[in-house]
């Protein structure tokens, strides 16, 4: 019987200092990677770095704390590139301390790019940081059933993020993170999907990397109290239903 392959959904390779050897150690691991970029010209960028590599989706990205200084070329850019993307992310919106500023902005980006009816037949990986609630219903407004990126809002706003299709995607930081506890418990299963989110999140006293994907899953086994094969095959299901959920109803 082959493994299901794990899938680390959200990844910053192009932020590593040694990119291909990471993705050398995901692929040992059996870790596909989606490497999300910040701006339509870092995914270029990245495309071309990397090559044709079938260990790895670059998704067109538009970070909302890069929406503040991008041109205004950027979003056309970023919507012309949209019909040969297979992943879009990271996109969405941060209005902590360091995003408030641009708020205007970001929701003006978030929006053109939501408004676009491509988007909801891609995977996207979102960011919600300290804007949650906005991110959700804008996400259900225009049905797009995205990934939650390491979710840090309010646990009363996941059930709405649940009714609109989300998913949420848990990283190493996220098992050893006390705050995140209520909210692994609060999860049901089948709407969890794995990232990495390294270079940003640490894994222990280091940078995270796709390979810890492995650590992770043990850790939400013995948290479902399933087996890690079963918690894999699980995963796996997630992942295969979130890229085929062009066909399905969503729930309302
Ligand atoms: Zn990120």
């Amino acid at each position: 019987m082959t493994i299901p392959v794990l899938t680390d959904t959200h990844c910053h390779i192009d932020a590593y200092d040694n990119p291909l050897t990471v993705l050398d150690d995901a692929h040992t691991a059996g870790v596909h990677v989606v490497a999300v970029t910040e701006d339509p010209g870092k995914y270029r960028l990245l495309r071309t770095r990397l090559g044709r590599r079938d260990d790895v989706d670059v998704a067109l990205g538009f970070h909302p704390l890069r929406v503040g200084d991008a041109s205004p070329h950027d979003l056309a850019r970023f919507l012309r590139l949209l019909p040969q993307a297979t992943w879009i992310g990271e996109i969405g919106l941060d209005f902590s301390r360091i995003g408030v500023a641009t708020r205007k902005q970001q929701l003006r980006v978030f929006d053109a790019i939501l408004a676009d009816s491509q988007v909801r037949s891609r995977p996207v990986t979102v960011h919600s940081r300290a804007a949650e609630r906005e991110t959700i219903t804008r996400l259900a407004q225009a049905q797009v059933p995205a990934i939650l990126h390491w979710y840090t809002g309010p646990l009363a706003a996941v059930d709405d993020a649940l009714a609109a299709g989300l998913w949420f995607s848990i990283n190493p930081a996220m098992v050893r993170s006390k705050k995140s506890g209520p909210l692994l418990q609060r999860l049901p299963r089948e709407r969890v999907l794995l990232e990495s989110d390294g270079p940003f999140a640490r894994s222990g006293n280091r940078s995270a990397v796709p390979s810890d994907l492995v650590g992770t899953l043990d850790h939400l086994a013995r948290l479902w109290g399933i087996s890690t094969s079963e918690a894999r095959r699980t995963i796996a299901q997630n992942l295969l239903r979130l890229h085929t959920y062009d066909d399905e109803p969503l729930a309302d």
